[in-house]
């Protein structure tokens, strides 16, 4: 008999979250700890969607997502999980960049990055100050008309090193290009700025621990391996139950942390929604995927801490986003994660990462993928050579991720490692408007993603679903 990972769920909940990413996990902790009943449900074996890590022989655990994150974490994990997740977010300061124009190191803040603008490359410290002043004041309600381009040629025309140190760390970050909405980068960029770059000491894997102790001891009923097919929805238009592993679970609102395009497209069906608003679901763009090598030295062998934690490579000239795409790499950012990253343990490993297109990989038979993921593994050990000396003969274990990873893992559409581009966010704000009770919780419109962005619009759209479930609500 196959098991029953819905073994003994209740036939109705007040409340089904699809998806256990950093937004959908946040979001049940919040209506459970409002008292709501709520159902988690998770297609892969384990939570976090790509918040995640795996393991390999010889105790090797890799992180897929834990670069770095903005300080803002500290808070929102201290508001809406514990003291305890709050208390293991560290400080990460080796921030490195090496490329044809400039070599030089960071704490990624807004005070370095004003020595470094204005003594390495000569710009007015009025010019600097005024930069940040405007991309500290952008807001969701500005115009949305000026691009990251724009602002850049405003303030360092002709300065492409500029660009490029100021821009490569947020494109690695979250996918934005030159031609998204400047707020997009404004907001995200600010969010570093102000403290710097953060980690979770003690690996993905406790950090989701913890978070599942959490949901537990709140009451959020858990399944893992839960594959969601529908969102059944009444001829009124209100959320009325969902399908899942064959069987009809009745709730009153659903969380989708699933992409915005298949939560509408696919999971709730376009003959629910105004064909217009159909329209708007289409036209969103995803933004790109990714590539990783995962790559662990011999348990005790280790590096200098002089590689740094966080190193932008790359080999050309400017920024580049059509390079930074490319399967053929030139650039890649290598985390480097030291023992004290999981305390007590013996391991230096190195995860190195690409932005990448989903096309470049998929289109690829089975030898030509697997070719392509070799010479990604060797390129990539060619280059890491150069910070890491040895690397080849001191390795214990390698292995890559594509974009067809990505999607397989997380049922992103194209394996779209941070959401959609920004037009996503209104369509996804408006969701309710559509469908009563049906909200949309996961990264999306640039801003919304990313560890900070998913846990932040977890807590947004929290209030949301009270709002809509409350007796108060249900009154008026
Ligand atoms: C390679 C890479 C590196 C990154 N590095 C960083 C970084 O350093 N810092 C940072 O802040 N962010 C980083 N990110 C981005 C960050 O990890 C994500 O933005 C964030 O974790 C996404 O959270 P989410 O809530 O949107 O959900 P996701 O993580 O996208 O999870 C969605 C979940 O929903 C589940 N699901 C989907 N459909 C269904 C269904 N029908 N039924 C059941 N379950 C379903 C999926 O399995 C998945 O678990 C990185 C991402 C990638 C890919």
């Amino acid at each position: 008999m196959p098991r029953d990972f819905l073994k003994d769920a209740r036939p109705e909940y007040d409340v089904v979250v699809i998806g256990s990413g950093l937004a959908g996990l946040t979001t049940a902790n919040i209506l459970a700890r409002q008292g709501y009943q709520v159902l988690l449900l998770e297609h892969h074996y384990q939570l976090g969607g790509m918040a995640t890590w795996f393991k390999r022989s010889r105790g090797h655990i890799f992180d897929i997502s834990l670069h770095g994150f903005p300080a803002g974490m500290i808070k929102s994990c201290r508001k809406y999980w514990t003291q305890e997740i709050a208390d293991s977010i560290v400080p990460l300061t080796g921030i490195r960049f090496e490329n044809p124009q400039f070599s030089l190191r960071t704490t990624f803040t807004r005070e370095d990055f004003t020595r470094i603008l204005v003594e390495k490359f000569q710009i007015a410290p009025s010019v600097v100050h005024e930069f940040f002043d405007t991309a500290r004041g952008m807001n969701f309600f500005d115009d949305q008309v000026r691009t990251t381009r724009q602002l850049f040629d405003q303030f360092f025309p002709g300065r492409d090193d500029v660009v490029r140190m100021l821009m490569e760390p947020i494109t690695y970050a979250n996918g934005s290009t030159l031609e998204d909405p400047a707020i997009t980068y404004g907001i995200v960029f600010s969010n570093f700025m102000q403290k710097g770059v953060y980690t979770f000491q003690g690996g993905t894997d406790a950090l989701v621990g913890k978070m599942k102790s959490e949901l537990i001891r709140n009451g959020v009923d858990l399944r893992i391996r839960t594959l969601v097919e529908k969102i059944e929805i009444s001829p009124d238009r209100k959320v009325q139950a969902v399908v899942v592993n064959g069987r009809r679970i009745a709730c009153r609102a659903v969380v989708s942390n699933s992409n915005i395009k298949s939560t509408i497209l696919q999971l709730a069906g376009q003959e629910n929604f105004d064909q217009d608003f159909v329209e708007r679901t289409r036209a969103i763009r995803l933004n790109n995927s990714s590539c990783q090598v995962y790559i662990a030295l011999r348990p005790g062998e280790g590096f200098d801490e002089d590689a740094g934690d966080l190193l932008f490579h790359s080999e050309h000239s400017g920024f580049d986003i059509e390079a930074m795409l490319s399967r053929n790499v030139s650039s890649r950012t290598f985390s480097f994660y030291y023992p004290r990253t999981r305390p007590g343990s013996n391991r230096w490993l190195i995860v190195s990462s690409t932005n990448a297109n989903y096309s470049d990989w998929a289109s690829l038979n089975e030898s030509e993928y697997s070719e392509a993921k070799a010479d990604l593994i060797r390129s990539t050990l060619d280059c890491l050579e150069r910070y890491v000396p040895d690397v080849r003969a001191r390795l214990d274990h390698v292995e890559a991720a594509t974009p067809r990873t990505f999607e397989h893992y997380t049922r992103h559409l194209a394996g779209a490692s941070f959401g959609t581009k920004f037009e996503g966010l209104q369509v996804s704000r408006d969701l309710p408007q559509q469908v009563g009770g049906l909200f949309h919780a996961g990264s999306v419109g640039i801003i919304m993603s990313g560890w900070l962005g998913a846990v932040n619009y977890g807590v947004i759209v929290s209030n949301d679903a009270d709002k809509y479930l409350s007796p108060s609500a249900a009154v008026l």
